[in-house]
This record gives C-alpha cells, structure tokens and sequence, in this order.
C-alpha cells in the first residue's frame, strides 16, 4: 500500500472511531453543487466480496439513506434541466454495467426510499463481462482451472494485479478472445457466482423502464477501453446501446459513461462530434468542458458516514 494509502486508511480509521460518540456530522457547504457517484453491482449480505466494484445490500441502504438525509437528490432528468436545490449539496446516483442485481436488489430498496437512479449498460445479452468472470476466477483459484496462469504467461506480465490492468489496454479482438476464454470457467463455479455478473436482459431492460425513478443510459456495447477504439470502433460501441435503449424507449441513448473511466482528447472530440450530450468520467478527467462529468465511485470497504464526507468533499 502507498503512503497515501496508509494515511486515508488511518484517517477513515479515526473518523470512524469518532462517529462512536454519536457526534452529529459537520458537512461544510457546496451549495448548489453537484456531486456525481458511482456504483456498480449490489449483492446480498451473506455473498463474500469478490471485488470492490460490489457493494452488499445493508451497506446499500445505510447509505443511500444518508445521502439522502444530508443532501438533495436529482434525476438525470433534473440534472439535464439544471433542476437543483440551491441550498444543498444536489446527488445524481449512478451505476455502472447494468447488473440484474440493479433490478433484482437495488431497485425494490430505491423504491422503498424514493431515489432516483441512473444505470449505464452495456450492449451484453451473451455472455458475462471479462472482468467479473476475472474476478471471479480469482478468488477461486482452486476452481478455476490454469485460465489465469494461461493468461500470464501469453501477456508477459507477472501478477494478477498487472494482467488485469493488461487486458483492457489490448486491441478489440485480445479483449474479446480473452472474454470468450473465461466465459469457459466450470459452470457450477458460474452459477454460485452469479450475482457478481448476470447482466440486464432486454426484458429486465425493458421493465426497469417502466419504473419512473430509473433512467437508462449508454456504457457501450463491450465494455471496451475507448483509448484502444478507432473513431469507427468507438461509433459502433456507442450506437449498439444506443439501438438496445431506444428500441425499449429509453430517450438517454447519448448519456454516455466511458468504461473504466478511459479517455483522451481524441475520444472526448470524436464523441462529441456524434452528438454525444454527456460524457461520464471516473475521478480524473484529461480536459474541462461543460459535457464532461467527473464521477466517484463509492468505496464499499469504508463506513457509510465517512462516504457521506467524501460525496461531500468531491474527493477521497
Ligand atoms: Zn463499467
């Protein structure tokens, strides 16, 4: 762990500690700001995390519920209008991939809570996304056969670490030829799983979008890295979602949200000039302009009070 790393942990540490004595939480003003933020798949409480893109239900709830105490929250249809409150700190909630456990296990509890949500999805209807059949072949080793191995020894990298940083800087076909090799890991291993990969299907699509609080939008067909895209590439990403969301009559088809945060210059003008309205980033961004968007992701192994300063803060 860096420096850095050791330092936000003992801070969180220390705060935590602090919100023992129930003192009330001290949030200084951003008025009138927008504070965007990210999640990915939600599981249940008794599911062991595989990775840090999953938040579990009861932490979901504890902290949707505080958001939504402590600031205002919009929907992408009052972010686009500039509908916010003047006086708080306005909330747009994201997700990422567009998980059945979006359908499954958030939407009843933002039902329940009357939260607005945003779900970027893929293009995806056959098979799992590489990542979470990555993650998944990780922590089970044991049941995953030699696909890892394999895979280190192809890509030249030595740990698991720099072979998942490795793949999504390849070209298309790598990408997909790797997706295709893990979507063979043994289907008991599968089905235990999941809830960390099962995607929307047309028809989860299809009734999310009768749901007034939800809006869908563009996350690309495969999950690619756009910086690896030719103009033509990332085009075809764009409109495969962009034909999934109109055919069940989503209107956010150019609400876009760059997979794994990548961007460029490059990738920011070629979107733009296909009339992309909004461009979703992760934490960082390479250029300011009025249609990017800086997102958070929420940090699912820190306590839901210190989420709340860090939404509040803009930062971790
Ligand atoms: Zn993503």
């Amino acid at each position: 762990m860096t420096v850095k790393g050791i330092r936000l942990r003992l801070k969180w540490a220390l705060l935590s500690a602090v919100d023992l004595f129930g003192f009330p939480l001290k949030l200084k003003d951003r008025k009138g700001e927008v504070q965007i933020i990210c999640f990915h798949g939600i599981c249940a409480d008794t599911d062991e995390y595989i990775n840090g893109r999953f938040c579990k239900e009861s932490a979901f709830r504890e902290v949707l519920t505080e958001i939504k105490q402590h600031f205002h929250i919009v929907s992408l249809d009052d972010f686009l209008a500039n509908r916010l409150h003047p006086d708080k700190l306005n909330v747009l909630i994201t997700f990422d991939d567009g998980y059945r456990n979006n359908l499954t296990i958030a939407q009843p509890i933002i039902e329940e809570l009357q939260i607005p949500i945003t779900i970027f999805v893929t293009g995806r209807t056959d098979f799992p996304l590489w990542t979470d059949l990555f993650d998944i072949a990780s922590a089970n080793p044991s049941e995953s056969g030699n696909i890892l191995n394999e895979l280190i020894a192809h890509s030249g990298v030595k740990t698991i670490k720099e072979l998942k940083a490795w793949i999504p800087l390849q070209p298309k076909e790598v990408v997909l030829e790797i997706n295709r090799k893990l979507n063979n890991l043994p289907e008991t291993l599968l089905h235990k799983n999941r809830v960390f990969w099962e995607l929307l299907s047309d028809h989860d699509l299809g009734l999310l979008q009768t749901r007034p609080l939800v809006s869908l939008a563009n996350h690309g067909a495969n999950h690619l890295s756009f910086v690896t895209l030719s103009d033509e590439e990332m085009t075809q990403e764009i409109n495969e979602v962009r034909t999934r969301l109109s055919n069940i009559g989503s209107v956010y088809g150019s609400i876009f949200a760059y997979p794994y945060g990548h961007h460029t210059e490059k990738t920011i003008k070629h979107l733009s000039q296909i009339d992309m309205k909004q461009q979703h980033l992760a934490e960082y961004a390479v250029e300011d302009a009025p249609y990017l968007f800086q997102r958070m992701a929420i940090n699912p192994f820190i306590s839901s009070r210190n989420m709340l300063r860090i939404i509040h803060k803009g930062q971790f």
